[in-house]
């Protein structure tokens, strides 16, 4: 290819729109350009790098059994209506209406179809098992789509669906994936660590998630720094510590201190001298089977997905202040469970135990101290509700948790019959009686997976792509296009490398030479051969690793030869 004739439109500045480093790199190598809020258009040495990534997904699922196939990206409300998610999946699920006022939504996901899909084309369990996958685009209305290609709301991604004859069966195609997905992340030349997650609105009963560690990550991950426990906070569960035992005698009276304006843990622990660990945070929500109040100790987070998955709701959010008012009687920021009726209390267990306590008065600029359990309130229950943190026990062995940020991106569920049940996929075993299949279902971000690659791998001078994905794996600098000598050295090169298979980009531009090596280092190919005077006049070409910087003189006799055994070095 060359660069003349590509279309490579590289940024001078960093554009103002992008907050992360792979969405400014990825604008600024004119890989991507913003379309609208989240819906990006690709462009051609972006699609190189995302047809690389998905062709070694691609490679991975083949190698694991999968079979490839293309679904509707526009699917009928009817078959989530059978499933049962039409009400249930929320404002993430892009719908429409065709000229008959029939309901369409855009594909987030495909569970539905691909179910509708097997139930009608596989009736025997000697049909079983079969695992199909499509790389796709899925919609899906984020609300808060950002950081580029990383949370879209038009994406590229892998979804694999496996259908198992039973519950052993679907271990062992979850075992396929999980192994094949760490293949891919491997070969992608990722630092990534599966760990346990939250299997949200696509339901099922086990699920993991691989993540590419990087600071920027959206998610917070726990590991445990003595066995192999990992988990993404939102389901990182926290080792009880068994109930401690708590001294009546020990009990203050109950007493009401004014506090002005007094509204957040800061304020009221600073205004009354005294440590968080020492506050209830009350919280109220709302939820799609009413409201709720859950109690969190004030030096820890509530984990609002716990919370959903013990209340076993389909919605859950913080109230809005009207809701505050009519179940506290009391403002935001002065909300307490002592004296509070008719609502659903869910005290987190690390409270178990606390002594005098603090917390909200029900009413404006008020607090209560000397606050216990069971003298003054009591919980419905007990629940495991909040943030893990570091330090945090782990819950397998104990010893101290440590938390690192990382990018989702892949995720691997175990679905059960979830699917099968609601919309009758059954196959007849060899005594010729139906049965449900066993699913489970797989994805991964494409274009989230380059640009967590970016965020992994790059300097101040631009991006460093793995040599797996690099859209090109040689750039040949011709410094002076006009230099017959030079021209001719590099076209040789350029054609060797063609004829060896190698993917090259001659850079044969009429640019200044500070600008081609600009861009050279801006888009990161892993290997730039530079011809200029020396080529002509000492037979010498540049080889430089764009990784290490390190430069090497080769001789311009079998240049084409000398770099091909670079790129496997
Ligand atoms: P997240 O928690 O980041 O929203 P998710 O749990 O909704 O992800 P899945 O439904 O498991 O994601 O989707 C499978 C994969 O698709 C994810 O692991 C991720 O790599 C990718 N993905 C999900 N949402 C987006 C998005 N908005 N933009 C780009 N890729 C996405
Ligand atoms: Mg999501």
């Amino acid at each position: 290819m060359r660069y003349s004739q590509f279309l490579i439109p590289t940024l001078r500045e960093d554009p103002a729109e992008a907050e992360v480093v792979s969405h400014r790199l990825m604008l600024r190598a004119g890989m991507i350009r913003k379309l609208a809020a989240g819906v990006y258009s690709t462009l051609p040495l972006g699609e190189r790098v995302l047809q690389k990534t998905a062709q070694i997904v691609r490679e991975e699922m083949n190698r694991a059994g999968a079979l490839e196939l293309t679904l509707p990206f526009v699917q009928p409300a009817e078959i989530w209506h059978e499933s049962g998610r039409w009400n249930v999946y929320g404002k993430e699920l892009m719908r429409l209406k065709d000229r008959h006022n029939r309901e369409f939504c855009l594909g987030p996901t495909h569970e539905e179809v691909i179910t509708d899909l097997v139930k009608g084309v596989v009736s025997s369990y000697k049909q079983l098992p079969v695992n199909l996958y499509q790389i796709h685009i899925k919609f899906r209305d984020e609300i808060r789509p950002r950081f580029g290609v990383m949370r879209a709301r038009e994406f590229i991604m892998k979804d694999a669906y496996s259908f198992d004859v039973d519950n052993a069966g679907a271990e062992i195609s979850y075992g396929k994936m999980y192994e094949a997905y760490s293949r891919i992340f491997e070969r992608l030349g990722l630092t990534f660590r599966p760990v346990e997650a939250d299997s949200g609105p696509i339901g099922g009963s086990f699920s993991h998630e691989f993540m590419v560690l990087a600071d920027t990550g959206e998610d917070v991950i726990v590991t445990c720094s003595a066995c192999d426990y990992a988990a993404n906070t939102e389901k990182a569960e926290i080792k009880q510590e068994g109930t401690s035992e708590v001294n009546e005698g020990d009990f203050k009276e109950l007493e009401r201190v004014e506090t002005p304006d007094m509204r957040t843990i800061e304020e009221v622990t600073g205004f009354l001298k005294v440590g968080s660990e020492l506050l209830i945070k009350t919280l109220v929500f709302t939820t799609s089977d009413g409201p709720v109040v859950a109690l969190v100790r004030g030096d820890h987070e509530i984990n609002e997905i716990k919370l959903k998955n013990y209340l076993n709701c389909n919605e859950l959010e913080l109230a809005e202040e009207d809701v505050i008012e009519s179940i506290t009687g009391a403002p935001r920021g002065f909300a307490g469970p002592v004296g509070l009726e008719k609502v659903k209390i869910i005290a987190d267990y690390g409270l178990q135990g606390g002594t005098n306590m603090v917390t909200g008065g029900n009413e404006r600029d008020v607090h209560v101290i000397n606050v216990n359990f069971n003298r003054d309130f009591t919980p419905d229950t007990f629940a495991d509700i909040r943030l893990a943190d570091e330090g945090d026990p782990c819950p397998r062995c104990g010893k101290p948790l440590t938390t690192t940020r990382g990018i989702e991106v892949g995720h691997i569920f175990k679905l059960g019959t979830k699917y099968s049940k609601s919309m009758g996929a059954t196959y007849l075993d060899a005594d010729g009686k139906a049965r449900e299949m066993v699913m489970g279902c797989y994805g991964i971000g494409v274009g989230r997976t380059v640009a967590a690659a970016i965020e992994q791998s790059h300097d101040e001078n631009g991006i460093i792509f793995p040599a797996p994905i690099a859209p090109f794996s040689v750039l040949v600098v011709l410094v002076n296009p006009t230099d017959e000598g030079q021209a001719k050295i590099a076209e040789e090169i350029y054609d060797g490398l063609m004829q060896d298979g190698v993917d090259v980009l001659l850079d044969d531009r009429d640019e200044r030479p500070g600008i081609k090596f600009k861009d050279a280092d801006l888009v990161g190919i892993p290997i730039r051969v530079t011809v200029g005077k020396n080529a002509v006049k000492d037979n010498k070409i540049d080889v430089k690793r764009r990784k290490t910087g390190e430069v090497q003189e080769i001789p311009v006799e079998n240049a084409a030869a000398a770099i091909k055994d670079i790129i496997v070095s």
